[in-house]
């Protein structure tokens, strides 16, 4: 493992895991850990607060800074409040908008079915509140004790897999996905060569790219809206009566169709 990943690696250990993106980085805590390594302040992670702001001026060797306020108070172990999302279910349409916004995959639910958060996995990232079209989920206080640091490391390393998880399976699904992608910036090529150098989260791999069509130009494009609507109108009066000039005149048009399909 390079230098560099090492101290990636380190940084990112320090860091919630809560993929938020209130540090500025929306795809999560090691984009944010990469641009710390290389020279951004360490004091921008609002739900670790002051101790990870702490931690990290250590780790570095850099002058403690203040930490980013957090809207929350401050629990007895100087971060912010934890939070935990809850959906008013009787509320919910089933749009599935929220799923993919979880990083940790931390809502279940399907199509048009009533969708619920496993608050045990909640981070109160927050994320799922702004796509929910009917603004049917709801914050509250995290109720649980605070975690000890032993605890912490691996709630972090849990939602540090969970996130690789997520963003293995948004890859999987990318290419076929009709709906919203909603966090469509995660830069998974990055975490999909990060993934290599760790073996305590899943491996992810890039879905390959299908090929593109290439872009008609506007004359091809006009032709091809003509066509189609003449052999539609062909079809529809050859179904209601068969006519040899008629039929001819069709399969010239679908021919002429596909050698424009295929350039
Ligand atoms: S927990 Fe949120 S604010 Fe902190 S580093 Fe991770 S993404 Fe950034
Ligand atoms: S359920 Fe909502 S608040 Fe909780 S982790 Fe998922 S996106 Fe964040
Ligand atoms: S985004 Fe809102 S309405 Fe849609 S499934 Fe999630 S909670 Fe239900």
């Amino acid at each position: 493992m390079d230098a560099s990943i090492a101290l990636i690696r380190e940084i990112d250990a320090l860091l919630p895991q809560t993929q938020c993106g209130l540090c500025g980085h929306r795809d999560g805590c090691l984009p944010y850990a990469k641009s710390i390594a290389e020279g951004e302040e360490a004091n921008k992670c609002v739900p670790g607060g002051q101790p990870v702001a702490d931690a990290l001026a250590t780790l570095l060797k850099r002058p403690v800074l203040i930490a980013e306020p957090s809207v929350w108070d401050i629990q007895s172990d100087g971060r912010p409040q934890q939070m935990k999302a809850v959906i008013r279910e009787d509320e919910c349409i089933g749009c599935t908008k929220c799923i993919s916004a979880c990083p940790v995959d931390a809502i279940i639910g399907s199509g048009k079915l009533m969708h619920t958060i496993l608050t045990d996995l909640c981070t109160g990232c927050e994320l799922c509140i702004p796509p929910c079209p009917v603004d049917c989920i709801d914050l509250v206080e995290d109720t649980a004790p605070v975690a000890n640091d032993e605890q912490r490391i691996k709630v972090q390393d849990d939602l540090r897999h969970r996130y690789y998880a997520h963003i293995q399976r948004e890859e999987k699904y990318r290419i076929h996905r009709k709906g919203p992608i909603v966090r469509a910036e995660i830069d998974a090529a990055f975490f999909a060569k990060f993934s290599q150098e760790l073996n305590n989260v899943p491996a992810i791999t890039l879905t390959e790219k299908v090929a593109e069509s290439p872009a008609l130009d506007a004359k091809t494009t006009i032709e091809l809206a003509k066509l189609r609507t003449q052999i539609k109108k062909l079809e529809k009066q050859l179904s209601l009566r068969a006519d040899e000039k008629k039929q001819l005149q069709l399969s010239e048009l679908q021919q002429r169709l596909n050698e424009l399909l295929e350039g």
